[in-house]
């Protein structure tokens, strides 16, 4: 079955949702096994690929933000049973450092393991409402 490939393009219409790639043509991805391309220039369809991207990203957050939890939770369990066998006056070590420890976790791994937008919120300066 001979298949047209239609051209890559940054700007193109049309959109894989497999690789993100753009083209000029409607068709199926080259790189992604035949994965049917979706046209951007359908507002409907815009919008469907920018509400499945947004969730994409939200279901990654929530992942990192309940291992940041967990691992935090741990560290500070620990730090409370050896400031507790030092001093009991060091009670509140366990949150001094457990606080911003987790807020320093959960902005450096949502830098490097976050999910980035991969469909254009805009196509011809259009945004879907
Ligand atoms: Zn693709």
């Amino acid at each position: 079955m001979a298949t047209d490939t239609p051209t890559r393009d940054p700007q193109g219409r049309f959109f894989c949702d497999g690789c993100a790639g753009r083209f000029t043509d409607h068709g199926r991805c080259d790189a992604c096994d035949g994965e049917p391309l979706m046209d951007l220039g359908d507002p409907e369809i815009h919008r469907m690929l920018i509400s499945l991207d947004e969730q994409r990203i939200r279901e990654r957050d929530q992942k990192i933000l309940f291992a940041v939890i967990f691992f935090t939770a741990l560290v500070m369990i620990a730090l409370l049973g050896i400031a507790l066998s030092i001093d009991v006056e060091l009670i509140g070590l366990p949150i001094t450092v457990g606080i911003p420890l987790g807020m320093g976790l959960h902005i450096g791994l949502r830098w490097f393991f976050g999910e980035k937008p991969r469909v254009p919120r805009t196509y011809n300066n259009r945004t879907p409402s």
